[in-house]
């Protein structure tokens, strides 16, 4: 997405985007869960992707990630179509971390980062409070400390792109605050972020762009200081009306958290 609140990137102004998605259609056994998502995320932009429960989050995520194919729409990196598949998507420079700790819980940190042929070095730049960490088990630490190694070990191969998908599910506020600071300096070094997020307030803080999914299409999209008083009122239905997903109110889950 196009800023001009945007992170202190030099060359920013002149790369192409590093994202670009349009009129994106992905789902399940051939059925689209989401449509028609266009989303333009430069390098050093932060883009926030906000909704309801169901609203289609984590299903864009996985077809921008290439674990879906699309249904329908297109999905290019660096101004190419991105190839198709996780691994090729990996290759080409896409992170993706998700609310699942993924680290070997019977390995060291260490271990697990040289399992994952991780610059060990260069997490513990990113993630100085992994250093003491190196030789217990991932088993035995916190959920933060354990969402420190994932991201530190994704960032660590400076990502084109990183997809976040609500990395701080469950976890204290303050160390909700340090992954997104994480988050946000991997943007100001040049990556491009789409983060999904439930800490709606400090997530716009660290975003550049906000998009609002509702039942799998996008109701509200711009630059976070221009919709910003939109979201709350939309944040606002959901939380009082049980959200767009939730006729008469019966699933009343709300997907966001303020503080
Ligand atoms: P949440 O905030 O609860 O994680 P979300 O916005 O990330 O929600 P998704 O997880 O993308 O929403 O789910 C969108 C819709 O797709 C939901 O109706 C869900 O039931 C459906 N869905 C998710 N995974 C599958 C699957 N593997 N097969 C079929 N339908 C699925």
């Amino acid at each position: 997405m196009r800023t001009d609140t945007s992170a202190s990137v030099p060359a920013a102004s002149t790369a192409p985007p590093a994202l670009e998605v349009h009129e994106l259609s992905v789902g399940y056994g051939g059925r689209p869960v989401v449509t028609g998502v266009e989303l333009t995320v430069l390098p050093g932009e932060v883009a926030l992707l906000l909704g309801p429960n169901g609203a289609g989050k984590t299903t864009t995520l996985l077809g921008l990630a290439g674990e879906l194919a699309p249904l329908a729409g297109a999905v290019r990196l660096a101004g190419a179509p991105a190839p198709a598949g996780l691994h090729r998507r990996a290759r080409a420079g896409v992170a993706f971390v998700t609310e699942e700790r993924s680290v070997f819980m019977e390995l060291t940190v260490e271990e697990n980062l040289r399992v994952g042929r991780s610059d060990i070095a260069r997490v513990v730049t990113l993630f100085p409070e992994v250093e003491r960490l190196l030789d217990r088990r991932c088993g035995l630490l916190s959920g933060g400390e354990q969402q420190m190694v994932t991201l530190g070990r994704a960032l660590a191969r400076s990502p084109k792109v990183l997809l976040v998908d609500e990395l701080s599910l469950g976890l204290a506020p303050l160390v909700v605050a340090r992954l997104l600071t994480a988050v946000r300096d991997a943007a100001d070094r040049g990556t491009a972020v789409v983060l999904v997020e439930q800490h709606v307030d400090r997530a716009m803080r660290v975003a550049d762009h906000v998009l609002v999914l509702e039942r799998g299409r996008v109701a509200l999209s711009g630059p976070t200081a221009d919709v910003a008083g939109r979201v709350k009122d939309i944040e606002a239905s959901y939380l009082a009306g049980g959200g767009p997903h939730a006729p008469g109110g019966e699933q009343a889950a709300a997907t966001t958290r303020t503080e």
